[in-house]
């Protein structure tokens, strides 16, 4: 006989909790038994110069954490952004999946920024520009006919 699968999980999730305080119990014991005489004996014999490597190896590892999750959480808004929009390869141009506006795609992959795209001219050229200063890019919808 099989137990439900819920049932299953939960035993297992119990028994690796179980585990873990029992293992964190046994930690915190050593670590208490410990620290006395690390502070007492251990600890002064190290030199001052080595616990100054020591913080500053500490602050260049927290610093680099910290440029890598910002890496990683610009690089995950970048392949948001584009997995929002269709490209068009005729046109390049880039039309967001739910809105339907249409999008610069210069400024979305280069400068990984969102800008609009506004009708340069009157409507039936089917030219479009991109309405950031820095970028005004054209774009002719006719060129995908
Ligand atoms: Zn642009």
């Amino acid at each position: 006989m099989r137990l439900p699968e819920f049932v299953r999980s939960w035993v297992f999730g119990s028994i690796l909790a179980a585990i873990a305080s029992v293992v964190a119990f046994l930690l915190g014991t050593i670590y208490e038994g410990v620290k006395p005489i690390f502070l007492a004996s251990v600890f002064p014999t190290i030199p001052r110069e080595t616990l100054i490597a020591l913080a500053a190896l500490f602050c260049l590892a927290t610093l680099l954490l910290a440029l890598w999750v910002w890496y990683l959480h610009s690089s995950e808004a970048t392949t948001d952004r584009l997995r929002n929009h269709n490209f068009s390869p005729l046109t390049g141009i880039a039309t967001h999946k739910k809105t339907n506006i249409r999008h610069c795609t210069r400024c979305l992959i280069e400068d990984n920024r969102v800008a609009p795209l506004g009708i340069n001219g009157d409507r039936e050229s089917g030219e479009w520009i991109c309405m950031r200063p820095k970028c005004r890019t054209l774009y002719n919808e006719k060129k995908g006919e």
